[in-house]
């Protein structure tokens, strides 16, 4: 089975409904063409409107989701309540939420296990710090975070892979096309000695720091890169440049 290529803008704690409507007009300007997959994350109170003007062949994502369905938890959205405004996806485990946050690899792999559960789609995010990078650990880390989630999943076919070096988030500092291969050829491999052959030949595994409409194009020409989680481009008219970079 191909792995359909999928790009995802994650626009973080950004953008107002005046913005959101140019973002959308622009999108909207763009042919999207059969072969690519664009999900955009817009912040948590802008997801219904979001989703309310978006045309068909753009989905919507909530950038978090708790672990559990309803309850006693101040500030939190259940992917209950995102199924509920009829969106399907959810980003899981962005390196802000694990940095910023505190979020351990155990309770993303909970957030994920729930949010599957509910019948959402995940794209659950993994990448190392520069300091791990230096030591020799990327491999390590990125390997321990599939495991933390692996250990709560029993089904893959709704999981899209984020691979973000942290040390590339925003810095502006991208991967090159040849780091970003060897990891996520690493992790297509242990996936297969790990998860399953199957699983490893269809996860899209895709990458996310500092993609631009300048760097997208080298960046999708690697054999297992599926596509991209983009940031601070996905405000900004060239994220459409992204989303034709597998052409
Ligand atoms: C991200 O937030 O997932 C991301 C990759 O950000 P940026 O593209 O701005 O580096």
């Amino acid at each position: 089975m191909e792995r359909k290529f999928f790009v995802g803008g994650n626009w973080k704690m950004n953008g107002d409904k005046k913005f959101i409507n140019e973002l959308v007009e622009c999108l909207k300007k763009c042919p999207i063409e059969q072969s690519v997959e664009v999900v955009v994350a817009p912040p948590t109170i802008y997801l219904d409107y979001t989703k309310s003007i978006v045309p068909q062949n753009v989905q919507v994502a909530a950038q978090n989701s708790y672990k559990v369905a309803k309850g006693a938890f101040t500030g939190e959205i259940s992917p209950a309540m995102i199924k509920d405004i009829g969106i399907d996806w959810v980003i899981i485990g962005h390196s802000e939420r694990r940095n910023v946050f505190g979020e351990n690899d155990n309770l993303i792999a909970e957030k994920v296990a729930h949010a599957l559960e509910t019948g959402l789609s995940v794209i659950a995010c993994i990448g190392e710090k520069l300091e791990e990078r230096e030591a020799g650990q990327t491999e390590a880390v990125v390997f321990q975070q599939v495991k933390a989630i692996a250990g709560k999943i029993g089904e893959w076919k709704n999981v899209v892979i984020a691979y973000e070096p942290v040390w590339a988030i925003g810095t502006g500092k991208t991967a090159t096309p040849q780091q970003a291969q060897e990891v996520h050829q690493k992790l297509r491999e242990y996936i297969k000695k790990e998860i399953s052959e199957k699983v490893a030949k269809e996860i899209r595994i895709i990458y996310g720091g500092s993609v631009t409409g300048a760097n997208a194009k080298e960046l999708a020409k690697e054999k297992d890169i599926d596509g991209f989680l983009v940031g601070g481009a996905s405000l900004k008219p060239e994220f459409i440049d992204i989303i034709k970079a597998n052409k």
